[in-house]
């Protein structure tokens, strides 16, 4: 065999072998192994490469389709977005979310950092991934629609399990998922969201059960969710987009801590990237989160009521988020 293998490689300049050719060692290695007689397919040479005359994908071109579609989207979501989300609630600072209510239009339309579509897609995947694998097996309900009129509201859990446990998917970043593994904590603005679907499914079941579902939702199909004890973030780590790293090897330096530090906790090497955090919702104050969470939304109506936006100083109004703020030009508040 091995002779087979050294008339095979004689006479090749091995020095000439580009990364390419260097691939179809492997295809070598594969004859050997086989024992079996393969022609070994020969690398073109460059002169007969045909000449390439289309358009290739181009990072920089390719950045403009990015820019273009989160104006689209943007758009189209601040033209249909006339109700209070899951985001508006436990993430957004409130002057942002009545901005858009009240009708006020950005100067841009697109994302100030272009990779968040491509976050958001991976997200989405992700998402759509764990649940459809898991319903029916795990989860009882899935995409579980909390509308409430009465209130502007119109949100979307992502999961139940049975009466007991309400479940939330959430992709992060390398760096929020060190933060979450070392801490064994969920991030506030997830643990928010889950307490405030808990909190609509305990108090407004009713109107939620005669709203129609928006497409690929369904309504709660309990009578009663009086008995959810446990809330479970879900947390995925998938990319390094974010990660806060300067050149790519620091990052996949620091990926890699963070894969070992995932192991260790994890004990399930393959899966190292998930990390599924159960708390009960009897092991903190949740009444005080709820209360902000309710007050918050009052504080929201109010304002959409009198259409007008807060001022500047108003506890709800966050300018910790003011990077990603659309209305940021328009915002005294983001200014100081
Ligand atoms: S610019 Fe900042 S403070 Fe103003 S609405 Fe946006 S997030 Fe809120």
């Amino acid at each position: 065999m091995n002779s087979q293998f050294d008339q095979l490689i004689q006479g090749m300049d091995t020095s000439k072998i580009s990364p390419v050719g260097k691939h179809s060692d492997d295809v070598m290695e594969q004859v050997n192994a086989n024992g079996t007689q393969r022609e070994v397919p020969q690398s073109p040479q460059q002169d007969t490469m045909p000449f390439v005359s289309s358009p290739l994908f181009e990072t920089r071109a390719f950045k403009e389709l990015v820019r273009q579609d989160s104006i689209s989207r943007n758009k189209s979501y601040a033209s249909n977005s006339v109700n209070i989300g899951g985001y508006d609630i436990a993430h957004n600072c409130m002057k942002t979310t009545l901005f858009r209510m009240l009708g006020f239009q950005p100067t841009n339309y697109a994302n100030s950092w272009l990779p968040l579509g491509f976050r958001a897609a991976l997200g989405t995947a992700t998402h759509n991934y764990i649940q459809d694998l898991s319903l029916g097996k795990i989860f009882t309900e899935c995409e579980v629609c909390l509308k409430v009129p009465s209130k502007r509201i119109s949100m979307r859990l992502d999961a139940l399990i049975n009466d007991e446990t309400l479940v939330e998917i959430k992709s992060c970043s390398y760096t929020d998922y060190k933060k979450i593994l070392t801490s064994n904590k969920p991030r506030l603005g997830d643990l928010h969201q889950a307490i405030f679907y808990r909190w609509l499914l305990q108090n407004h079941l009713e109107e939620m059960k005669k709203q129609e579902p928006t497409r690929g939702g369904i309504r709660p199909t309990l009578n009663d969710y009086s008995n959810i004890k446990y809330i479970q973030m879900i947390y995925i780590c998938h990319e390094l987009i974010s990660a806060e790293s300067d050149t790519m090897r620091d990052a996949i330096k620091y990926a890699t801590s963070i894969r070992k530090l995932a192991k260790k906790e994890s004990g399930i090497s393959d899966f190292w990237f998930i990390a599924p955090l159960a708390i009960s919702t009897q092991s903190f104050d949740i009444k005080s989160h709820e209360n902000y969470l309710v007050n918050k939304l009052e504080e929201l109506l109010k304002y959409l009521e009198l259409k007008q936006l807060p001022p500047d100083d108003h506890p709800y109004v966050d300018n910790t988020k003011c990077f990603f703020c659309q209305f940021k030009d328009q915002c005294n508040a983001g200014k100081k």
